[in-house]
């Protein structure tokens, strides 16, 4: 290889899943079309916690639709209070404890109720309703996956 010859990487777009090659050290998950998509900011989040699992050992095999779906059903807001737009995944079972990134563990939650979670048991911090909620939909979650 000459000194001008840069490796080329073929990937598949982590967004819309179409393959694409970048060239250089830097290896991107998104193709260039992607990086300005208004849904850039939601996948790269979920890709960051996805890396993040994949890191400890754990799960995460959540897809981007999948998330989607979620954020979808909680209509963009905190699953826990409802009350205030979401702005970060929260892993329901902790991360600390060996929860993963996956579709059955993962809910949107605004920084005060992630913050109140913490590294806690949902049992041992959440309000009844609260709990039943995201518990109930999380739960169904898994049942889709492995009957699918
Ligand atoms: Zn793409
Ligand atoms: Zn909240």
């Amino acid at each position: 290889m000459t000194p001008e010859q840069k490796p080329v990487y073929a990937r598949s777009c982590f967004l819309c899943k179409e393959i694409f090659t970048s060239t250089g050290k830097r290896k991107s998950s998104f193709c260039p079309e992607c990086h300005t998509s208004p849904l850039f900011n939601v996948a790269s989040s979920l890709l960051g916690q996805i890396r993040r699992a994949e890191k400890a050992g754990l799960s995460a095999n959540v897809t981007f639709e999948q998330w989607l779906s979620t954020l979808d059903f909680f209509e963009g807001m905190c699953a826990y209070c409802q009350i205030v737009p979401y702005k970060c995944i929260d892993h329901f079972f902790p991360f600390e404890l060996g929860g993963g990134t996956t579709w059955d563990n993962i809910a949107p939650a605004c920084h005060g109720c992630n913050h109140r979670k913490g590294s806690h048991l949902p049992e041992e911090i959440l309000q009844p309703d609260e709990l039943e909620r995201v518990r109930t939909y999380l739960y169904t979650r898994f049942d889709m996956e492995v009957t699918r």
